[in-house]
């Protein structure tokens, strides 16, 4: 057994590089891909840790065709493992898998294949390692590798698959020489140690990547009219992409989905109270086709591995960031272009501080809760750069980066001082005169002076407080309590969202602390791309002007193809592939087989057909 710091031949280096052409159709690997692959390659274990679309299938997949024997890939998302086998099936490697979908037939099927030594890669789900006969199996054949993916589920506690991934560490004990590499796009410093700790991967080398995905350009924008302003951002810059709009609750859901569709969006709900049947068909509809919008809860999004999301939005606050960052990581896995738009508001933030008070769990449950939400008002108030803030998260530094939004149109901030101790004055007031609590919505009345129905009801009109605020509309108002909301300097109770003082109230009323706020857009910020208007900004970024009618021509007949045969659209070609064959249209098969994303296996099975489409195309 060559140990982990065995340094690899120079042939088995070569190996690695011909298999990425020949098989994948890349000719460079990507950051620290290559190391990654030679050491595993040399018998070494691994942890890695890259975020999503970072390019980790490649790490495990490279060395398993390149070491004798099957590559063993554990992975929990079992509703996946069809379209990844699909998929490199298509690229002409042998790939199968064994879980509880399969019939018996199935199963022994590729049982078969594996004893036979007919397979390079082996997908399981985690549970079959408990099963005797798997190990049986497993026995019986030449195993190149274990790749342990989504190896964070064995340090979240409460994951569903965590006693499966906590037997894994006894791989080793069985299969002393066979080296083992787990991937997690899941990065705090803590998840990292305890996945190393519960894998037994003492003697692993780690790989950790940058955190960044320069490629997606993160918003986050005043809640105003969500559902408009979601449309707006869909046909502005984003018209026929494929996209997930996250929602809170399942009404939510519901609505958007029903909005977006009566506006002409080709839009699906999804969340857990719907049918099996209705989630998993709008799931494939999502995956196989181009161009569907899913609206969904949380629930909706694990191991979606499809690599041409070109947006993800958020209509409800997420409740941390670890949670946003994972989920806006699902758009732009294949690099190109992609959107993160967040629209966020006043009651997002009452709502989750309610929730946070009524949750069930000790005090110290409540405190991480409110840490995590802390975490995320952060990001969202802050004049400095989004992207900066959320690698610094993940413990990593960096520059501002260009593709934000508060990069890309810097926020003023104004002193909010005065209006500060206006607010928490009629707090006060109404405290200390009238022993009564309110929510924003009477407060910020009494501050407009406004003679309301239950303005007049409470005889609030006669507060000395009434009508000191008209220096400001109601939007600003709302963005003051929120962004005081956010910095602790306000607090709201109870069922009905009441605001109260906190600790530090005190320090602003005295005018011992300073309140800085960032401006409230006039209106409804208008989106970046929207003037360009029905254009789509994002994947034809660098694409000319008179190549897309081409690209779209493309994207038609990979549609057509992928249908008759079953399969996903990406798993035929990426948008990348096809973007750079319409940007310089290749004449003969040598040609198209230079182009990225076009190996040798798919070159046969599609490179006739798509020399067809483009000469049709310029007929
Ligand atoms: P992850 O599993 O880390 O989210 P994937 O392995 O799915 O990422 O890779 C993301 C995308 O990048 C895929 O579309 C993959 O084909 C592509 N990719 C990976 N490595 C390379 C490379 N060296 N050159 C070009 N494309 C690559
Ligand atoms: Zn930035």
């Amino acid at each position: 057994m060559s140990s982990p710091g065995d340094a690899p031949a120079d042939h088995e280096t070569d190996d690695a590089l011909r298999v990425l052409g020949k098989v994948f159709g890349y000719d460079s690997f990507r950051g620290e891909q290559r190391e990654i692959i030679d050491h595993v390659v040399g018998g070494g274990d691994a942890l890695v840790l890259m975020p999503t679309g970072g390019g980790k299938s490649l790490c495990y997949q490279i060395p398993a065709l390149v070491r004798p024997g099957v590559g063993v890939v554990v992975s929990p998302l079992i509703a996946l493992m069809q379209d990844q086998v699909d998929a490199l099936r298509a690229l002409g490697v042998r790939a199968g898998f064994l879980n509880s979908t399969q019939g018996l037939d199935e199963r022994r099927l590729v049982e078969a294949e594996f004893a036979a030594g007919e397979l390079d890669l082996l997908y399981l789900a985690p549970e079959r390692l408990r099963v005797e006969s798997t190990l049986h199996l497993l026995r019986r054949g030449t195993i190149s590798l274990f790749a342990i993916d989504e190896a964070h589920c064995v340090a979240q506690w409460g994951h569903d698959f965590r006693p499966d991934y906590l037997q894994l560490s006894t791989l080793h004990e069985q299969w002393p020489d066979v080296p083992r590499i787990a991937l997690t796009a899941t990065a705090t410093r803590a998840t990292h140690a305890e996945i190393a700790g519960r894998l037994n991967l003492g003697d692993a080398r780690h790989f950790v990547a940058s955190f960044d995905r320069p490629n997606i350009q993160y918003r986050i924008a005043p809640k105003n009219e969500p559902k408009r302003q979601l449309l707006e951002l869909i046909r502005g810059e984003h018209p026929g992409d494929a996209g997930i709009v996250y929602c809170l609750s399942r009404a939510s859901v519901e609505k958007t989905a029903a909005f977006l569709v009566e506006n002409g969006i080709d839009a699906v709900p999804y969340h857990a109270g719907l049918d099996a049947g209705t989630r998993a068909r709008n799931q494939s509809r999502f995956l196989r086709e181009d161009g569907l919008v899913v609206v969904a809860t949380i629930a909706f999004g694990m191991g979606i591995d499809k690599p041409d999301v070109r947006f993800v939005a958020h209509l409800d606050l997420p409740k941390s960031v670890e949670g946003y960052y994972q989920e806006t990581g699902r758009a732009g896995r294949d690099g190109l272009p992609s959107t993160a738009w967040l629209a966020y508001g006043l009651q997002d933030v009452v709502q989750q501080r309610k929730m946070i008070d009524g949750s069930e769990g000790d005090a110290e449950h409540r405190r991480r809760l409110a840490a995590h939400l802390d975490a995320m008002l952060a990001l969202c108030e802050t004049v400095e750069c989004r992207r900066v803030r959320l690698l610094a998260y993940f413990g990593q530094e960096s520059a501002a980066c260009g593709n934000c939004d508060t990069c890309l149109s810097p926020p003023t901030s104004w002193d909010g001082t005065i209006a500060a101790q206006k607010l928490l004055s009629t707090i006060v007031r109404l405290k200390r005169e009238r022993n009564q609590k309110f929510g924003a919505g009477q407060i910020i009345d009494i501050l407009l002076g406004r003679k309301t129905a239950k303005v007049i009801q409470f005889d609030h009109d006669a507060l000395s407080v009434f009508g000191i605020g008209t220096e400001l509309n109601e939007s600003q108002w709302r963005g003051v309590v929120r962004q005081m909301l956010a910095q602790g300097l306000l607090a709201v109770e109870g069922d009905y969202g009441t605001l109260v003082l906190t600790d530090t109230s005190a320090d602003v009323l005295g005018g011992r602390r300073e309140v800085l706020l960032r401006s409230e857009p006039e209106r409804p910020a208008r989106t970046a791309g929207s003037g360009r208007s029905a254009k789509r900004a994002a994947v034809v970024a660098d694409l000319p002007e008179e190549a897309l009618p081409l690209f779209e021509r493309l994207r038609a007949w990979r549609a057509a193809t992928a249908k008759e045969q079953g399969v996903p659209a990406y798993v035929i070609f990426h948008d990348a592939t096809l973007r750079e064959i319409a940007a310089a249209p290749p004449a003969t098969l040598a040609e198209l087989g230079g182009v990225s994303g076009v190996g040798e296996n798919k070159l046969a099975k599609y490179g006739e057909a798509l020399l067809a489409a483009l000469a049709e195309a310029d007929a």
